[in-house]
């Protein structure tokens, strides 16, 4: 049977490397994908450039705040996956009204819609910062929400919005909570491939404060299939943590992407920390692992190199996006 999905934010980082693994070989063949994307500063059509044309993919340019639009396309929808939102930390320091907007008033569109039509599952694709940050241990899913940052605030409203729709009207929610992501096609404004395109063109990169401040990195394709996990074989009101179990410091990181670009510690430039910058995040991703057979494949140095070797082969990928970067790494 054909499932009509409906995928918003889909030009994007994450979300369009989820459509361009849906239709690709080892994808599902059965699924009929619509990407909802805005094509902000961050959406970029190029990203779906190797699935231009499939039969099995329709885009729609447009915002998941118009609901009369969100309305119409839904209609025609058995399942949807929501990547769409402001994204970068930094961003939200400078206006958080725009991630309110988008990140809160949007995913409450998408869900009144979803209610309306019956769609089964909604995945809301969230983040490890809604928990805050921690000195030690791992947040597991039973964590009370903490968010620093108006775009942890506004990911974990959304949550909590999402899963009050479950509970009020048993709408069938599932919720994914990541930690950092990296991969090909990432907007240069990211630490990683900020860092890695500056470190390209010979540039100084900029590490926050002490640099030891604490990530959780994974590779987008092994986000990708485990968000394939909770649509196919997950739980309704459900929330999975999905993590690389690869703590990391800042500095640590710098190093491994210092190596694989060819550079040296003379190229890093401490500079002012970030506001009310989250010192250390840890996911518990037990519960994906056990429950539903997810864990990472990508080993952190072999994704990192190719991830760096991406970057050195598709100049003409992100040197168009550089002007639009944010002052600071995120
Ligand atoms: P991104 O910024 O690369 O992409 C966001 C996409 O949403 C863009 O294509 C943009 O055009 C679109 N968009 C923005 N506002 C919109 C609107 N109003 N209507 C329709 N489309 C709109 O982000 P990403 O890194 O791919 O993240 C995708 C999702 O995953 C986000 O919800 C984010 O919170 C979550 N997440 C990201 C990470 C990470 O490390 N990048 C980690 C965990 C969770």
């Amino acid at each position: 049977m054909t499932t009509r999905l409906l995928v918003t934010g889909g030009a994007g980082f994450i979300g369009s490397h989820y459509v361009r693994t849906l239709l690709g070989p080892d994808g599902s063949p059965d699924v009929l994908v619509t990407v909802l994307d805005a094509l902000s500063y961050a959406g970029n059509i190029a990203n779906l450039g190797p699935v231009r044309g499939h039969p099995r993919l329709r885009f729609v340019h447009g915002d998941i705040c118009d609901a009369p639009l969100v309305n119409r396309i839904m209609a025609n929808q058995d399942q949807v996956i929501h990547f769409a939102a402001e994204s970068h930390v930094d961003r939200s320091l400078l206006d958080a009204a725009a991630f309110v907007r988008t990140n809160v008033g949007g995913t409450q569109t998408l869900l009144d819609a979803a209610l309306r039509q019956g769609i089964a599952p909604f995945v809301q694709v969230s983040t490890d910062e809604v928990y805050g940050s921690l000195e030690s241990g791992s947040w597991t899913e039973d964590e009370p929400l903490r968010p620093n940052s108006p775009y942890a605030a506004s990911k974990a409203s959304a949550d909590l919005l999402a899963l009050a729709v479950h509970v009020s009207h048993g709408l069938d929610v599932r919720i994914t909570r990541c930690s950092n992501n990296y991969g090909p096609y990432q907007f240069p404004e990211k630490l990683i491939p900020r860092f890695v395109t500056l470190l390209l063109d010979g540039q100084k990169v900029p590490l926050y404060g002490d640099g030891l401040h604490v990530r959780d990195w994974l590779h987008v394709n092994d986000h990708v299939r485990g968000i394939e996990a909770v649509r196919n074989r997950g739980r309704a009101g459900r929330v999975y943590n999905i993590g690389g179990g690869t703590s990391l410091t800042n500095q640590d990181l710098v190093n491994l992407l210092l190596k694989a670009c060819g550079a040296d510690w003379d190229s890093v430039e401490y500079v002012a920390d970030r506001k009310g910058h989250d010192r250390r995040y840890s996911v518990d991703a037990s519960r994906i692992r056990r429950e539903l057979g997810h864990a990472p494949e990508t080993d952190l140095g072999i994704g990192l190199n190719a991830t760096v070797a991406w970057y050195r082969d598709h100049r003409s990928w992100w040197e168009p996006l550089r002007a639009d970067r944010a002052p600071q790494n995120g």
